[in-house]
């Protein structure tokens, strides 16, 4: 949801003032676990999404955690490094509801307050300056509101100039920390610290720096923005140069202001079989699913729009109930649209002869991050597999074949290639496996099409209609603030 103030919060002057505060719970839906059975406090626990031997652990309590177990390491490898190790699956509208009550006792002392994932917000208190003294004090108050609502709940408060630096003082120290990061500190802080430590830089970036001779988060500070332009090729260093010398790059989510589209234009052969058309409808909702598994975005609003050779032209939108990242749902919304639109106006089809050009567009970003809210409803697995899926791809090479497979013209393949099945397929261990753990049971990696992909009919003939994706960014964007 956008706040009035969207416009004022990324700023490119540096604001001195330490007025952000980050919150991020600690080992939250473990402790949220602990909180509701007092039996599990004080014990390594694992939460999983299901059981079984081969499921991984999405959160791990500070137990667990000092004996080695991480998020994402499978359950055997947890009992070697933790035999006492306990495992509960996850309570999805408990943790809703512990997140919703924190965000209410933020938002007791802040308006503007902006929620970053289920455990984590940035409080703007910009607007505070005559309000509260000092920040820290308010922190502690945050602190002991949440204890006294759920008394076994900590978190870690970042106070600083802007939200990137704010973020990093909430990894300064471990549990129930609080730090405060000012202009005048900063250089002590970040001495400390090593290029991983700061959010958004992983192994690429830190290989980046380092060839450029930037080896340490302080000389990364005291480089120019032409350095770091150059370092990270263009805005995205002008925005590095940004966060640690106290400008504001993250607090609005400029994710939101981007669109993706996806079109294709038709020979006049191919616009005369409707299945055709069908399938080119499927292949466009691929690509952008594709371009959004790998961006870690979900979106909530779809276009999409049929152009005639008269040039007429066709369009719907659809504000989707919730955000969306799967191909075959951007498609159902579509046709249900299609559908809605030639029953009412007893038209056989929109998709005639004389199509020469489809357009899918989906905008309205939301980061996965965020997403947790209501993927762990349903459709964690699901989404799990998606991005298991397209990382497969990437591993052997294969990238061809969601799009190979989506454009053959049988129905129910098109459905295998792109659906991923349903959560339901992936608890179905016989026959063909479809979970989340296939890459570990498969032992030849040359032949993934035998796990994933059934190919039931030859591809088809190569193309002669030309195929265009287009990403428009508006402003430059980048998502920094997000944990790797
Ligand atoms: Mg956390």
């Amino acid at each position: 949801m956008k706040h009035s103030s969207d416009y004022f919060r990324n700023s490119t002057t540096a604001k001195l003032e330490p007025l952000v505060m980050y919150v991020d719970m600690n080992c939250y839906f473990a402790s949220c676990e602990q909180q509701r059975h007092p039996e599990l406090r004080g014990k390594p626990l694992g939460v999983l999404t299901y059981d079984g031997p081969n499921a991984a652990v999405i959160a791990a309590s500070v137990e667990a955690k000092a004996m080695g177990v991480k998020t994402g390491m499978r359950l055997g490898d947890c009992r070697v490094l933790c035999p006492d190790m306990l495992t509960i699956t996850t309570h999805p509208a408990w943790y809703r509801t512990i997140h919703v009550d924190v965000m209410n006792i933020l938002r007791s002392y802040c308006d503007d307050v902006i929620p970053r994932s289920i455990d984590e917000a940035v409080c703007n208190f910009h607007s505070y300056a005559l309000v509260y003294k000092d920040l820290t004090e308010v922190a502690q108050q945050i602190k002991a509101d949440i204890a006294a609502k759920y008394d076994y709940l900590k978190c870690s408060i970042g106070i600083a100039p802007n939200t990137f630096l704010a973020k990093v003082g909430t990894g300064l120290q471990k549990r129930n920390g609080l730090v405060i990061i000012t202009p005048e500190n900063i250089d002590e802080h970040l001495a400390k610290m090593k290029l991983q430590d700061l959010p958004g830089i992983a192994n690429a970036n830190e290989q980046r720096l380092r060839k450029s001779g930037i080896n340490t988060p302080l000389e990364m500070r005291h480089s120019s923005a032409a350095v770091l332009r150059k370092v990270f090729g263009g805005v995205v260093g002008e925005y590095w140069h940004r966060r640690l010398n106290f400008g504001e790059v993250d607090m609005y989510n400029r994710a939101e202001n981007r669109t993706m589209s996806a079109t294709r234009t038709m020979s006049r052969r191919q616009s005369q079989d409707r299945q055709q058309l069908e399938s080119m409808l499927i292949s466009l909702c691929t690509r952008l699913e594709q371009r959004m598994v790998k961006g870690g975005l979900f979106c909530k609003d779809v276009s999409f729009a049929i152009r005639y050779r008269d040039n007429t032209k066709w369009e719907t939108s659809v504000k989707m109930p919730e955000p969306v990242q799967d191909a075959n749902e951007l498609r159902g919304y579509i046709k249900e649209r299609i559908a809605h639109f030639e029953r009412s106006h007893n038209l056989s089809t929109l998709f005639n002869p004389n199509t020469t050009n489809l357009t899918v567009v989906v905008q309205s970003f939301v980061k996965d991050t965020v997403m947790q809210y209501s993927l762990f409803d349903n459709r964690l697995k699901k989404d799990a597999l998606r991005k298991v899926v397209y990382q497969i791809k990437d591993i052997y090479d294969q990238k061809n074949i969601v799009r190979r497979g989506s454009e053959m013209f049988s129905p129910h393949v098109m459905k295998d290639a792109i659906g991923f099945g349903s959560v339901k397929d992936m608890i179905v261990k016989d026959g063909q496996v479809k979970n989340k753990h296939l890459l570990e049971e498969d032992e030849s990696p040359g032949e993934p099409r035998k796990i994933v992909f059934r190919r039931k009919e030859p591809p088809p003939a190569p193309k002669e209609e030309d195929e265009v994706y287009t990403e428009y960014a508006g402003p430059e964007y980048s998502d920094v603030i997000s944990d790797e």
